[in-house]
């Protein structure tokens, strides 16, 4: 690896790039390597893939436990809820 850890904002760049097309392998790579070390990044990622899968109606990859995947939804919503609340009280 030449390079360090990539930027947040390259992280961020990374992910909406998976949105829409597969991402290479180099990349996809310094995307995880990224998020391992990054809290809010992992999070950003997470809203992503729930949101994602919801909005697609497919079953969550089961990559995670049950358990697991139960303690990212309860989180998400509470991620949510907050951000409702910014928007109704700007
Ligand atoms: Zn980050």
């Amino acid at each position: 690896m030449q390079r360090l850890r990539p930027s947040c904002k390259e992280a961020t760049e990374l992910l909406t790039q998976r949105e829409h097309t597969r991402l290479s392998l180099v990349n996809s790579v310094r995307l995880r390597w990224h998020l391992s070390g990054c809290e809010p990044c992992q999070h950003y990622v997470l809203q992503v893939d729930i949101l994602t899968q919801s909005a697609r109606s497919a079953p969550p990859v089961g990559q995670i436990s049950t358990e697991a995947q139960q303690r990212l939804r309860e989180a998400l919503k509470r991620e949510m809820n907050r951000e409702t609340d910014r928007e109704i009280h700007p």
